[in-house]
């Protein structure tokens, strides 16, 4: 189906010359933030031109690639999970076949890269590690106020950095699990609305009594702002950073400070081979590594790597424990004792329903993917367990909801009434919801041909 473009007014257009023979690929929609750090990411800007275009976010995602990027770069196999898909917003080659696509739709007017962390990609290994989240986040207040602004709420490229645990402008910590169901939310959903939870439809702009804003550290504080900084600096003017800058950055420093890299490493109390990594341009430098050792220098990402004049002084070095990086994903011992003791309680009582691992997350403080990755046998079985209740729960249900049709359909026929879906709906007999059901909906249709070739009117 076409959409008529003279509704799109509200929003915020930018000069994409419209080919009605490409249509409905890509709309003249402005990216969220567009030149500044709340730049919107690329699977948010893929979503919102799907619901625009009324087609699911991935099928749209992949009619894009399919029109506008080289035949030889597009993957044999076109199913992906929403898991792979979420690395659109990465770099590597999901992301550059998006970023091809983006640019080409647009004539080139929109630099699809600056909606990625490709242009952060010499600052991180070349398995990016330690670049993207896992999962989305959000920021409510945002939402809000992308609302009242009139822009649908979108999704902002630094919330999915690894490091980001804060709104900026808020100054809150960002949601990780939907308010009503506790679930996760994927970074790249299928549904293209991404301000409602995938398993439960719940508003997730709404303010959320339970989240605990301030549950950050002065760290998290400022690591989050350092990071918004660098997008903003590098995406406002669509900067574009070479292999050298980590290493050049480092050597200003060192000769600044007339410090050798192993006193500079013993004044930070960081491992030497970490500082040699970051220095050898042949090797690309560990991302989180090297927020450490700015946030190390109290000197943001953004003026070490771009400002000549080394803005820090060495009284504000904060000479820290050394840093121990797997900790985004390991645990103290005491964490795993303690977790795998609740844990071990949880599976002997076996609850119905049982407990959902992202509400467990949620419970112990951590993130779903540490949850897996600390307490792989547990997690299993827990998986295990809830989509077996699940699988039952579901099919229970569908069940009751034929049965119950069933009834009100008696029961409307008995007094002579032909069972038609308003008199279900007007009688509150079966739920509109239920309605809409591909299997409501067939054997309501064979009880109307009967009742039709009775007679009813
Ligand atoms: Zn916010
Ligand atoms: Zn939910």
């Amino acid at each position: 189906m076409k959409i008529d473009l003279t509704e799109l007014e509200l929003l915020h257009l930018i000069e994409i010359d419209f080919e009605e023979s490409r249509f409905p690929y890509l709309i003249p929609l402005k990216p969220g933030g567009y030149r500044s750090g709340d730049i919107e990411a690329m699977s948010s800007y893929i979503c919102r031109h799907a619901e625009l275009s009324m087609e699911w976010s991935h099928i749209y995602g992949q009619r894009l690639l399919d029109n506008f990027v080289t035949t030889q770069k597009l993957p044999a196999c076109k199913k992906n999970s929403a898991e792979v898909l979420r690395l659109c917003n990465s770099v590597g080659v999901v992301a550059d076949r998006y970023i091809e696509a983006v640019t080409v739709a647009s004539n080139g007017k929109l630099n699809g890269q600056f909606l990625t962390l490709h242009p952060l990609r010499f600052l991180c290994d070349n398995n990016a590690r330690g670049l993207q989240k896992q999962h989305m986040v959000w920021c409510p207040e945002c939402w809000r106020e992308d609302r009242i602004s009139g822009e649908s709420p979108y999704v902002r490229l630094y919330w999915l950095v690894e490091s980001t645990v804060i709104c900026v402008v808020h100054g809150h910590r960002l949601s990780e699990y939907c308010p009503a169901c506790g679930e996760v939310k994927l970074q790249f959903p299928k549904f293209p609305r991404q301000w409602v939870c995938d398993k439960c439809a719940e508003d997730l702009s709404k303010p959320d009594e339970n989240h605990i804003k301030d549950n950050f550290t002065e760290e998290d504080a400022w690591v989050s702002h350092a990071i918004y900084r660098l997008i903003e600096r590098i995406y406002s003017d669509e900067l574009v950073l070479n292999e050298f800058i980590v290493s050049k950055a480092i050597q200003r420093l060192l000769q600044w400070s007339r410090l050798s890299h192993l006193e500079l490493c013993h004044k930070l109390n960081i491992e030497p081979k970490s500082l040699e990594n970051m220095l050898d341009t042949k090797r690309r430098p560990y991302f989180l590594a090297f927020l450490d050792l700015c946030y190390r220098l109290d000197l943001p990402p953004d003026q070490f790597l771009l400002d000549k004049d080394i803005l820090t002084s060495k009284e504000l070095w904060r000479g820290l424990p050394k840093p121990t990086f797997t900790s985004k994903i390991n645990l103290t011992e005491k964490e795993i004792k303690s977790i795998r003791s609740q844990l071990k309680k949880i599976l002997n009582e076996n609850p119905t329903p049982p407990v959902r691992l992202s509400h467990l997350a949620a419970k112990f403080g951590i993130t779903y993917t540490r949850l897996q990755y600390n307490f792989p046998d547990e997690y299993r079985e827990l998986r295990k367990r809830w989509t077996q209740w699940e699988k039952i729960f579901r099919r229970n249900n569908h069940a009751a909801r034929l049965e119950g049709l069933t009834i009100a359909v008696l029961s409307l026929v008995k007094h002579g009434i032909y069972p038609s879906e308003r008199k279900l709906r007007d009688l509150e007999l079966v739920l509109p919801s239920d309605l809409r059901r591909e299997d409501v909906k067939c054997l309501l249709k064979a009880f109307q041909e009967i009742y039709s070739d009775l007679q009813f009117n």
